[in-house]
């Protein structure tokens, strides 16, 4: 008898990781050597807050996996990352030590009270846009950077 499983379909995914409190770029790379299935890492943004209280830049990049976790999977590990970088949840959009963000993943569209996919506001900001284009130009125009919002330096790799 054949009992071969079907293999899990892995899918292109990307993640928006951030930090503007303490050591960031220790914190983002305690956050990517935490995430299974790193295929790229794009370089370091430097990105004034958009929304939420006065706070210092954040330090953005997106991270593409190729991944079989599931949504709910990986967004639990997401959180757990967060959790070791003792992020405390306090203000909405106030400043983090860390925050990763499932922003898409191929083939795969849901809206629940836990997870939307893609995220609901990649589009509007340019600190996810800039950093996505450069892995992954055939998902971000040059007009859908040009209409997010936001101000973002470039500032090398991690
Ligand atoms: P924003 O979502 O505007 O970037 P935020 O990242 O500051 O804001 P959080 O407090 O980190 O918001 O997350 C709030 C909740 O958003 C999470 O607990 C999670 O359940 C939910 N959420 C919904 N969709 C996503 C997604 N695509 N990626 C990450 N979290 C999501
Ligand atoms: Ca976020
Ligand atoms: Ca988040």
């Amino acid at each position: 008898m054949n009992s071969t499983a079907p293999s899990p379909v892995r899918r292109r995914t990307f993640l928006s990781v951030g930090s503007n409190l303490g050591d960031r770029v220790r914190f983002l790379r305690q956050a990517i050597e935490s995430l299974p299935d790193v295929v790229a890492v794009s370089p370091v943004y430097e990105t004034v807050p958009v929304g939420g209280p006065d706070q210092d830049s954040f330090l953005n990049v997106v991270v593409e996996l190729n991944t079989d976790m599931t949504p709910l999977n990986l967004l639990g590990l997401c959180h757990r990352i967060e959790a070791n970088a003792e992020r405390v949840r306090e203000e909405r959009w106030g400043p983090r030590t860390l925050d990763l963000d499932i922003i898409w993943m191929d083939g795969m569209e849901m809206d629940t009270e836990r997870l939307t996919i893609p995220h609901p506001r990649w589009k509007d900001r340019r600190f996810v846009l800039a950093p996505m284009r450069d892995l992954a130009p055939e998902l971000v125009s040059e007009q859908d950077l040009r209409l997010s919002e936001g101000s973002v330096i470039q500032t090398g790799d991690l």
